[in-house]
């Protein structure tokens, strides 16, 4: 198996995370006004798709219930019903919940992903963002695996410089995302666009309570996906991972009922927030 790449069902392709998100998150940082939650679930996706694959039976009623995810059909009727649910789950219940028990990470501050649900965009800025991102993805793996639409289309591209890119770009794609989410936390770029003051890391409750719960959840969800192996690794893979997303929807709804803060997060009107400056002056804190 490459380094920082998983064997899909079709062969191997750039990573899933980090990856993926290398596209989308300048675009947030360029235009301020696009939804970042629904970029990088756009740009996620496509992959969650593969959980739905060598499931019993393939079809329902005549309805597939196999999902390829890559398409040009399944961005419509896979990666937009399935991405904004995804994108709705993130922002309304759990980084708002559970962004606090993350640790800061220095200059990363993860811990801003909580006020990431205070800012409505309108509807068409959700689907096109969630767009935007899973075809990227899909633009990202044509290039990068040796049965993608590119290879054979674009010259000199056959499957062995396909090979090696897919090698080369899940490397290169991940340090630059890696790159883009320190440049957003150095900046308090997240506070900025959701119009909150930066402040220092904070201590919620329970923190290693809830934190071990989020463990034991994820262990568990690896445990179920390694039922599973017979489908094929990059369906453990993502089957481990879309678990552990079903694992923290439940950890957040439980934390969010149990902090007495069950409700909504604060609602405003969609105002596209340019950062003009890198931080809100006197918040440099934390
Ligand atoms: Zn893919």
């Amino acid at each position: 198996m490459p380094p920082l790449a998983v064997l899909c069902h079709h062969g191997p392709v750039p990573v899933t995370f980090l990856a993926h998100q290398a596209p989308v998150l300048p675009m947030k940082r360029r235009w301020p006004g696009l939804d970042g939650v629904a970029l990088v679930a756009g740009s996620m996706v496509p992959d969650l798709a593969v959980t739905t694959l060598r499931t019993t039976p393939r079809y329902l009623a005549g309805v597939p219930l196999w999902w390829e995810g890559h398409t040009l059909a399944d961005q419509w009727n896979w990666c937009l019903p399935v991405g904004l649910v995804l994108t709705l789950l993130l922002r309304r219940l759990v980084l708002p919940a559970l962004a606090p028990y993350l640790p800061d990470a220095g200059g990363f501050h993860l811990q801003d992903l909580r006020h990431v649900g205070r800012v409505r965009y309108r509807w068409w800025v959700i689907v096109g963002s969630l767009l935007i991102g899973s075809v990227s993805h899909v633009v990202i793996d044509g290039f990068t695996h040796p049965t993608g639409w590119a290879v054979g289309v674009v010259p000199g591209l056959d499957r062995g410089v396909a090979s090696v890119l897919q090698v080369v770009a899940s490397v290169a794609l991940s340090i630059v995302a890696l790159w883009q989410m320190w440049l957003t936390g150095r900046d308090r770029s997240i506070c900025v666009w959701n119009g909150v003051e930066p402040t220092p890391p904070v201590r919620p409750v329970a923190e290693t309570a809830v934190r071990a719960v989020a463990v034991l959840l994820t262990l568990a969800a690896a445990a179920w996906a390694s039922t599973q192996t017979e489908r094929g690794s990059t369906i453990v893979v993502m089957t481990w991972f879309a678990l552990s997303l079903v694992g923290a929807v439940v950890l957040a709804g439980a934390v969010r009922v149990g902090s007495g803060v069950a409700g909504r997060s604060p609602a405003r009107p969609f105002r596209p927030v340019r950062p003009t400056r890198r931080c809100v002056p006197g918040a440099r804190s934390g």
